[in-house]
């Protein structure tokens, strides 16, 4: 029995070697090779002559009638030339320089000639010179390596589909295909390879994208819902209770705020795991929102344990949650990794005896050594920064803890659906009243005594500032160097009246912790620090914030940076300072400079560095489409992920005969799909 599993090895003329070689390019299987699709084609559909305009590039299908012409003139200089009868109309066609073309150019054979029209001379004066032998007018171009070659690709291709096209199922329900007027798949896969004109091989890639969609949507949902049928804890809480504390918060919260905070007490009321994504810009709020879960869940009787991924983060994370739990029965334990032993004993013991029911901490939250009293709410504070391994760790402690990741990386719509397809994701699209949007500045390199002297200004009004040094790819020792370097300048430049400070990846964490508390309560007004800082710094009187060398960022980590200023009442500033020598380096630029929307900038960073990039593929498990570009074809993405729902949401719709070939597709998919 034929199989479009069967190796590729079962196509005639490909053996071990050849094997080996297309394997370079992922190709295994005979599917693999069938849905091997183009990436672009050549076009050869013909121009018509009587309305081409001068120098117009020209494609023509035609018929030889003359004897090629050759003549030479100069030093090694040939001018080869035949006339072209197309349609009822001669005309003559030249190629100079390609003596070698002559022994194609025979009388009555129909040839394909692109090259460009010479109107005054009504010539063509040729580039390519095709034999004809089918009538395509497109020929597929596939993306090929040293050890596959182009041709090779296609005489496979070619030779795949002409022993396995009988047994091309299709995949995709009849319904979905009559509504969006898709091919069934053997159409589709003989159109993608040999259109016969651009109409049908547009038509082929739209029923390709959408099926790449589709198909896996469907396994990120048939692996949501396997998820959500596991026993997760009913976490039932006293709602009034819950209102009084909401009441003792010192703000109104947001609209989006109260949004996100119904959808995750309505995860924790329910007897599934959650497993919800909240995002939100730097900002916008979010520890408020886990801290209103916490106390539900606390307050319901079970631990909760919130994981930040470095230990200032967590130490302060701890300090603002003790505040917001001043008066209430929450008692919170931070363990990290740099506790001394007995620290460390005790911390385990209040866990395990559930005495403790919030635990702040790094990593060492997921040891094996932590056990857990009754754990029914783990959240994780910018998650991006954790691995996938990380997570999946914690949402197996204790009784399947309903586990809440938080992130301020903004992630496109796009992301969200292809990459976290298998969460419930919940946005706080919105900022607390009365922010002053931060002004951003470029200067150039030259211009940077106007930074200072800004700063200055600045300074003497009462406001700090972070001064960022240059990013040095690859070299810490480089980074650590450079920031020293800059913290003597500026400690000199702004002494006495100013205090500066240093803050590096080399300091341990205590020097880092004082650096930080002197910042915070103002005896420094200035701090100079390589990336550290990135990540949760919050120091509400901090309003300026200088970058050097600010096109060496990515423009996530440059908009994470901005965010550290911002946070109080003062008017903010970012001055970014950089001589980009790319492109890319001065759109990222402008890009800060127009917005200060996370969201925003998400976007352009992924259009600017392409899906893959944007948060390391691996790591976030956004695939590698082949054909679907989640940017470029967002709207299909969005109605196949819908439609992907709607089936698997349809009770019985496995047992359908129609929908048996995609039924044995996940289960052929079980077992090789991994994302978290
Ligand atoms: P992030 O989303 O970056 O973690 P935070 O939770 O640190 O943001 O909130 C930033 C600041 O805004 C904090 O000082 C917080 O107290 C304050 N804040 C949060 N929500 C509101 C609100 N609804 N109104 C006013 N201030 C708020
Ligand atoms: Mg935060």
């Amino acid at each position: 029995m034929k199989s479009l599993q069967d190796p590729v090895t079962a196509l005639r003329g490909v053996g071990p070697k050849m094997a080996d070689n297309l394997a370079t390019l992922n190709i295994k299987t005979v599917e693999d090779l069938l849905t091997y699709f183009p990436n672009r084609y050549d076009d050869f559909a013909p121009t018509n002559l009587e309305t081409a305009v001068d120098k117009q590039k020209v494609t023509v299908h035609g018929t030889i009638v003359s004897e090629p012409m050759m003549s030479r003139f100069g030093y090694r200089r040939t001018r080869l030339a035949f006339r072209l009868m197309i349609g009822h109309n001669v005309v003559q066609v030249v190629y100079f320089n390609q003596p070698y073309l002559k022994k194609q150019v025979i009388a009555n054979h129909d040839v394909t000639v692109l090259g460009t029209w010479n109107a005054g001379r009504q010539e063509i004066q040729g580039t390519k010179l095709l034999s004809n032998n089918n009538q395509q007018e497109m020929g597929a171009i596939y993306p090929a390596n040293k050890q596959v070659h182009q041709a090779t690709l296609r005489k496979l291709i070619r030779v795949a589909y002409n022993s396995y096209s009988d047994v091309i199922a299709t995949l995709l329900p009849i319904s979905f295909r009559q509504r969006y007027q898709l091919l069934d798949r053997k159409t589709m896969i003989h159109d993608l390879h040999f259109p016969v004109d651009g109409q049908a091989a547009k038509m082929a890639r739209r029923t390709a994208v959408y099926e790449e969609f589709f198909l896996f949507q469907l396994r990120l949902q048939a692996i949501r819902r396997a998820h959500r049928q596991k026993d997760g804890q009913q976490i039932l809480y006293n709602n009034d209770e819950l209102r009084d504390f909401i009441k003792t918060i010192p703000f109104e919260l947001t609209r989006a705020q109260k949004r996100v905070v119904n959808e995750i007490c309505r995860d924790l009321r329910s007897p599934f795991q959650m497993n919800r994504l909240l995002q939100g810009d730097v900002g916008s709020g979010k520890t408020i929102v886990a801290a209103i879960a916490i106390y539900a869940a606390v307050i319901a009787g079970f631990q909760t344990a919130l994981m930040a991924p470095t230990e200032i983060l967590a130490a302060q994370h701890a300090q603002k949650l003790a505040k917001v739990f001043e008066r209430t029965h929450v008692n919170i334990g931070l363990l990290t990794g740099s506790m001394n032993a007995k620290q460390k004993k005790m911390m385990l013991q209040g866990i395990k005896d559930g005495s403790i029911n919030l635990i702040v901490g790094t990593h060492a939250l997921i040891q094996d050594q932590v056990e857990y009293a009754n754990l029914g709410l783990a959240i994780i504070d910018e998650q991006h920064r954790f691995g996938v391994h990380q997570r999946q760790q914690l949402r197996m402690k204790g009784q399947w803890p309903d586990v809440l990741a938080m992130t301020a990386t903004p992630i496109p719509r796009t992301l969200a659906i292809t990459s976290y397809g298998e969460m419930d994701v919940s946005v706080i699209d919105e900022l607390p009243a009365g922010r002053q949007p931060i002004k951003t500045t470029w200067l150039k390199g030259n211009q940077s005594e106007q930074a200072l002297q800004f700063l200055k200004g600045q300074l003497a009004q009462g406001a700090q500032v972070y001064v960022v040094s240059p990013l040095i790819e690859q070299s810490e020792t480089l980074d650590v160097q450079n920031a020293t370097d800059l913290y003597q300048e500026f400690a000199e430049y702004f002494a006495p009246k100013y205090q500066v400070g240093l803050l590096h990846g080399r300091m341990d964490n205590e020097q880092k912790e004082q650096v930080m508390k002197d910042f915070n309560a103002n005896h420094l007004q200035v701090l100079v620090s390589t990336t550290v800082i990135e990540v949760g710094v919050d120091n509400p009187n901090a309003s300026v914030m200088l970058i050097y060398d600010a096109d060496r960022f990515g423009l996530a980590q440059l908009h994470q940076l901005r965010g550290r200023v911002g946070r109080g009442k003062r008017q903010s500033y970012c001055l970014l300072v950089a001589d980009p020598k790319t492109e890319d380096g001065v759109r990222r630029m402008k890009t800060m400079v127009q917005t200060t929307d996370g969201f925003v900038v998400a976007q352009r960073d992924l259009e600017l560095r392409g899906s893959g990039d944007v948060l390391g593929s691996k790591q976030s498990g956004i695939p590698d489409f082949k054909v679907g570009d989640p940017v470029a074809d967002l709207k299909i993405l969005q109605i196949a992920r819908a439609d992907a729902g709607d089936l698997i949401n349809t009770p019985g719709w496995d047992e359908k005969d129609e929908n048996q070939p995609l039924v044995y597709y996940l289960k052929r998919h079980e077992l090789t799909t991994h994302f978290d």
